[in-house]
């Protein structure tokens, strides 16, 4: 039986060769008798697998050398605890943009941290727009300008690397939501970092790319498993990593890679947006109020003109195999998330879906 599309927001739909390969292999992983969840994260072949997996992202992604990749446990929210806490130091202040509900989080779990400057917000234009970068009001002393390059929630994406008037202040993105969807310019940022569940494979793993250059300047009280600096020496491994996720991240990037990286996903990516947009704009039966520019490719909300649809909306996407496409629980009605895993051919589906649904119920 063909198994149905999954447009689930995270976490997410896995591409379908990486879920064989994880079936083929879970009994006995590379010929080592024992599964991958099963051995010590300390084994060669374990090891051999962490290797692989840093220098899959670090060519996927062209990370410069003197950034350090760690992977590490606790989400991204996690991360709005770390951020400040390695990188604010004692009394420290940062700068934050307000785009939207991950924005927000981040900003109210770093004011517990460091005194946060909101250096911009579009909350008063209901999150439809991104403020624009040049009129951003960076504090001075920031020890960084911290953004969420893509709203999960909201659907509104950063389509370049914000160039704010900084004074020097790196900037620190949240890239949980589109990650390895197109080439990042890593190279711009002093941390880059994104939880695995969305485009690199299942939750319990985030990737945290940083400038070796703001190793040294952490809270006297990081915990050691959220410090930076130790988890760089210990290969992130200061604590037991969460050894499944890796694994399947390491099937992610290869599965990327064969298919010929991120210019491809990019371009692929591109495509699916442009066409769920153009059915949704077709019509006054759906509405997705962001402005066109800064529309994400990834999340795509949409309400339906009726709301008493909803439910219906649901119930016949799911029999026609197209699934997880209910809306965050805070904004309601619905959303389609279009990771990398999502083949072209579904979103086709899920616009035929959309026209097919309005002219029976519209
Ligand atoms: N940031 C963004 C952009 C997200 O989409 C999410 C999860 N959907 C988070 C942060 C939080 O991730 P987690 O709950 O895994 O910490």
């Amino acid at each position: 039986m063909e198994r149905p599309v999954n447009f689930s927001a995270g976490p997410a739909a896995v591409p379908e060769p990486v879920l064989h390969r994880i079936r083929e292999e879970l009994g006995d992983w590379d010929g080592t008798g024992a599964s991958v969840v099963e051995q010590s994260h300390r084994g060669a072949p374990f090891l051999d697998l962490a290797a692989r997996l840093e220098e899959r992202l670090r060519r996927l992604l062209g990370i410069p050398r003197d950034y350090r990749v760690l992977l590490l446990q606790g989400g991204a929210q996690m991360q709005f605890a770390a951020v400040p806490l390695n990188l604010a130091g004692e009394g420290g202040s940062a700068s934050y943009v307000d785009t939207g509900s991950w924005s927000s989080r981040a900003i109210d779990e770093a004011r517990r941290f460091c005194r946060v400057r909101v250096a911009a917000s579009s909350e008063e234009d209901k999150y439809r727009s991104i403020p624009s970068p040049e009129k951003w009001k960076v504090a001075p002393g920031s020890a960084y300008v911290h953004f969420v390059a893509n709203e999960t929630i909201g659907g509104v994406e950063f389509h370049e690397v914000p160039a704010p008037d900084a004074g020097g202040a790196p900037l620190v993105a949240d890239f949980s939501s589109n990650i390895l969807s197109r080439p990042l310019e890593v190279g711009r940022f002093g941390v880059v970092y994104a939880g695995a569940q969305k485009n690199m494979g299942v939750s319990g793993l985030t990737v945290v790319i940083v400038d070796e250059a703001l190793l040294d300047r952490a809270h006297p009280l990081t915990p050691t498993v959220v410090r930076y600096a130790d988890q760089a020496r210990a290969d992130s491994m200061a604590n037991t990593p969460c050894t499944f996720a890796w694994y399947v991240a390491a099937l992610v990037l290869e599965w990327i890679e064969a298919e010929g990286g991120l210019a491809i996903m990019a371009a692929r990516n591109d495509r699916k947006a442009a066409r769920l947009y153009k059915a949704v704009d077709a019509t006054d039966f759906y509405q997705n109020p962001i402005a066109p520019a800064c529309r994400s490719r990834m999340n795509v909300p949409f309400l339906l003109a009726e709301k008493g649809l909803d439910e219906a909306f649901l119930d016949e996407a799911r029999e026609a195999g197209l699934i997880g496409l209910k809306g965050h629980r805070s904004v309601g009605g619905m959303r389609a998330s279009l990771y990398n895993a999502i083949p072209e051919s579904g979103v086709e589906r899920l616009a035929a879906f959309l026209s097919d649904f309005e002219r029976r119920r519209g």
